[in-house]
């Protein structure tokens, strides 16, 4: 039978309630246990993918397709779970599901109302997510977000009250993440906001069982644990210190030092093995203990938000323990090469070259005469979707003279159109989800890097974008501009190029996938793993 551990957050959104989901189910998975994992967002969206990625952080895509929360990428990279559609609900999402069946009559007459059919519909997703699973799932981990007292809220917080009378109360738990400020003046943490917010959750109904107390960089003391403890009413051994530790995938062992993994069988009454960290361990380690670093310029439009791209910084850190390396990746703007600065003077510090995911026409000439650096300069180059995108351009421009070739994306009335709409993308009006979405088989032509990367012919990876290469420019572009294709999407007669690589290049790569979406720290994506290698050696061929 599953039980279900709920999450909700206090004081303050981003206290890395994310994290402490994902955290706890790799602790529970160490211990035998099958997981599920799953996210509400309380905003109106019907999902994240129309949000701004620069003011809300990444769009995180599954195999099936769905663009959601970029929580869901620490769930991908700390756990096994399976990851789907069903993992991530907004009331958007959950209105539209309440007044579609409403429009087809199902309520029967009634009055349709926030309780009992919004909380039933999230009573439902939750019931969704462990229902079709092949093994049964032990334990499901459901994040809320936002925060308690949010008026947004309200009805998942009323909903989880109710699962938890539906399911019995020993099946569940409530672990609730909250901040404890320091205040600098009296030097001391404040427990206070905590006790206001762990009140407003007890107003509706929900008493929590742990309590995560996120301190920044202190640790509370003993005598400060037990007042939370006292005044949350919860168990000394249920308070748990988060303090800021990095590299953050040393978390979880932070976390098993105060025996959550213990706490949370305890509550919810399940007898497990004791779990065998050490791989985890080991890695921890090997990422602690790089002796190498390498500078690799990511270029593209200014990222003010660190959560921006969020999986691609995951994904060379995996890369990095991958190399024995440190990688640190630099934001280069690239509109300041459409003004003057040249290429070659901000990039010859650097050991790679990135030109990443993105939307619209702002830097994209700079990203352009990127790629013609890294090119002609044998600069190892990595190139994610409109990173393959500029790279096809830069070559038919400069090794075909195809002076104006584009992307339609960029210049619908370019003479050539490199990179195109497919047909079923065109007419396409509405911006939710209508993008090439979700995983796609990849077929590996033998004898390429990226071959020699995956190790296998045939691979899967997942697609965010509407504009491919277009098969009209195939033959001129492999015969006359060393384009090599070293992955399709086989679809009959005319494959998609979801791979592309330059002949006389000692590491030129890119995809029209989103690798980032699928690295793990103990399964390091092949792709960023061969770029990083690539760059190491070319800073120590440089000296
Ligand atoms: N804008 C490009 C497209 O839609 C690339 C998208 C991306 O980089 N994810 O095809």
């Amino acid at each position: 039978m599953t039980k279900y551990v709920f999450t909700t957050g206090g004081v303050v959104s981003s206290v890395g309630k994310g994290v402490v989901c994902a955290c706890l189910g790799m602790l529970l998975e160490a211990r035998g246990l099958k997981i599920a994992i799953m996210k509400f967002d309380p905003y109106i969206n019907v999902d994240p993918g129309t949000m701004n990625p620069f003011e809300h952080g990444e769009v995180f895509v599954t195999d099936d397709g769905a663009e959601t929360d970029l929580d869901l990428g620490h769930y991908q990279r700390f756990t096994n779970a399976v990851l789907s559609r069903k993992s991530n609900a907004t009331t958007g999402g959950i209105y539209n599901a309440v007044i579609q069946k409403e429009r087809r009559g199902e309520y029967l007459g009634k009055t349709v109302q926030v309780i009992p059919h919004i909380t039933d519909e999230i009573k439902s997703r939750i019931r969704m997510l462990t229902a079709e699973s092949e093994k049964p799932i032990d334990v499901a981990i459901i994040e809320i977000g936002g925060t308690v007292g949010d008026i947004e809220g309200q009805p998942f917080l009323e909903a989880l009250r109710q699962f938890r009378l539906d399911v019995g109360p020993p099946n569940c738990c409530f672990i609730h993440v909250t901040l404890v400020p320091f205040i600098e003046a009296s030097h001391e943490l404040k427990t206070k906001p905590t006790q206001h917010s762990v009140r407003a959750l007890r107003d509706i109904g929900i008493q929590p069982n742990i309590i995560v107390c996120r301190t920044g960089p202190h640790v509370m003391g003993e005598d400060q644990r037990k007042k939370v403890a006292m005044f949350c009413d919860v168990t000394d051994d249920a308070i748990i210190n988060a303090e800021d530790i990095s590299p953050l995938y040393a978390i979880p062992l932070n976390f098993k030092k105060q025996h959550l993994d213990d706490t949370v069988l305890r509550l919810l009454n399940i007898e497990a093995p004791e779990s065998d960290l050490r791989e985890w361990i080991d890695m921890v380690d090997r990422l602690k203990s790089t002796t190498q670093e390498i500078r690799i310029a990511a270029v593209g439009k200014y990222v003010n938000h660190d959560d921006a791209y969020k999986s691609i910084n995951e994904a060379f850190v995996h890369a990095g323990i991958a190399n024995n390396c440190k990688v640190h990746l630099q934001w280069v703007d690239s509109e300041q090469f459409e003004k003057g600065i040249e290429p070659a003077d901000m990039l010859k510090e650097f050991d790679g070259v990135l030109v990443g995911p993105g939307f619209g026409t702002r830097g994209i000439e700079g990203k352009i005469k990127a790629v013609r650096y890294a090119r002609e300069n044998k600069v190892p180059y990595f190139g994610i979707c409109l990173g393959m995108q500029m790279a096809v351009i830069e070559l038919a421009r400069n090794c075909l003279g195809l002076e104006r070739a584009h992307s339609t994306e960029i210049d619908p009335q370019t003479p050539d159109p490199v990179i195109c709409l497919l047909t079923e993308q065109r007419g396409i009006k509405d911006m939710g989800g209508t993008m090439r979405l979700g995983a796609y088989r990849c077929d590996l032509t033998p004898g390429t890097k990226a071959h020699k990367a995956y190790g296998e012919d045939t691979i899967s990876e997942r697609h965010r974008h509407r504009y491919e290469f277009n098969n009209a420019y195939l033959d001129v572009m492999t015969e006359k501009a060393g384009m090599v294709v070293s992955g399709k999407h086989p679809k009959g007669d005319h494959d998609l190029v979801e791979i592309m690589e330059l002949r006389d290049h000692p590491w030129f790569c890119a995809s029209q996938f989103h690798p980032e979406f699928k690295s793990t720290p103990l399964r390091p994506q092949p792709l960023f793993r061969e770029f990083v290698r690539a760059a190491l050696h070319f800073r120590n061929q440089r000296g």
